[in-house]
């Protein structure tokens, strides 16, 4: 029937809806976007999502993270500004004032760390934040118990968990979702109102209707700390372009995938490829698709 219909997302689907620079573009036409995340000993979290949003052609990407950690970031990510969350011992402890509103969208969550204060600062941006939200890594841990927080929010939720992630969230077993990953994730979207993105060999996108999506590109060689970081940042760049969610974040998870591709087909091998070369890649990837 039409409500077990999986679409498969190939390169011509890309090519039609990536959104174009034309002549007169300007960097406010690209979107602005907000990563937070990070902590002190987990800088490269947030360098790779904010430097792989601005190689997906973002206009302009702030970091929010913590204070020590904004002087090695910077010499990662040149292209971005800076915004210091007070901390101790390196863990975010405090959310500056902030105007959400300025931003086209925000990345929360990689590199966090898990603590009382991330998880309350988590949630206060998921209140506050009237824009859509992408939620990775430690900020999924943080929702666990207060996904009605999400469901209330009047703007997109993207939630980006790999198998284990999706176990923590849902209660089932890595080995039950891997059985019936269709299944799982599109119920979990229409329950909470949520795009889910449940990463794996083939990531399965679902929006909050219960559609879904298959991606097929990428391989092995991102089986790899960081991967998972530099996907959120192309998806950020591409909910803060897209007008249509559903095109930015099969559009993010095949451009991912397809950098990986290429790399290992034409550069690397899955064995010495790392994440920050899957940003490297995107040059290859969108001289490709534009
Ligand atoms: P994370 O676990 O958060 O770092 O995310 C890992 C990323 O790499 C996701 O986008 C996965 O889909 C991708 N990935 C990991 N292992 C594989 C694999 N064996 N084949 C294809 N993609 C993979
Ligand atoms: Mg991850």
């Amino acid at each position: 029937s039409q409500d077990n219909l999986i679409e498969t997302w190939n390169q011509k689907n890309v090519v039609e809806t990536l959104p174009k620079r034309n002549r007169y573009s300007h960097k406010g036409s690209h979107g602005k976007g907000l990563v937070i995340g990070g902590s002190h000993t987990m800088p490269g979290s947030v360098a790779m999502t904010a430097k792989a949003a601005l190689r997906s052609g973002s206009g302009l990407i702030t970091v929010g993270t913590v204070q020590e950690a904004i002087p090695s970031i910077a010499s990662y990510c040149m292209e971005a500004t800076y915004i210091s969350f007070l901390s101790n011992e390196g863990i975010i402890t405090g959310l500056p004032a902030i105007d959400f509103s300025s931003y086209d969208a925000l990345a929360i969550g990689m590199g966090m760390g898990r603590s009382e204060s991330t998880a309350s600062i988590t949630k206060k941006v998921i209140v506050d934040a009237k824009i859509p939200i992408l939620i990775d890594a430690d900020g999924l841990q943080h929702i666990k118990g207060d996904l009605p927080l999400i469901k209330q929010r009047q703007h997109p939720t993207v939630l980006t968990p790999h198998p284990g992630e999706m176990a923590m969230l849902t209660g089932y077993s890595v080995k039950e979702i891997l059985t019936s990953p269709f299944k799982v994730s599109k119920q979990f979207a229409r329950e909470h109102g949520v795009y889910l993105i449940l990463k794996g060999v083939h990531t399965i996108i679902s929006d909050p209707n219960g559609r879904q999506w298959v991606n097929t590109t990428g391989n092995a060689g991102l089986a790899k700390g960081g991967s998972g970081d530099v996907l959120s940042g192309i998806l950020l760049s591409m909910m803060m372009q897209n007008q249509s969610l559903n095109d930015a974040l099969t559009n993010g998870c095949f451009i991912h995938g397809a950098s990986a591709d290429i790399l290992v087909s034409e550069q690397r091998s899955k064995q010495d490829l790392v994440a920050t070369d899957v940003i490297d890649g995107l040059t290859s990837v969108f001289r490709t698709l534009i």
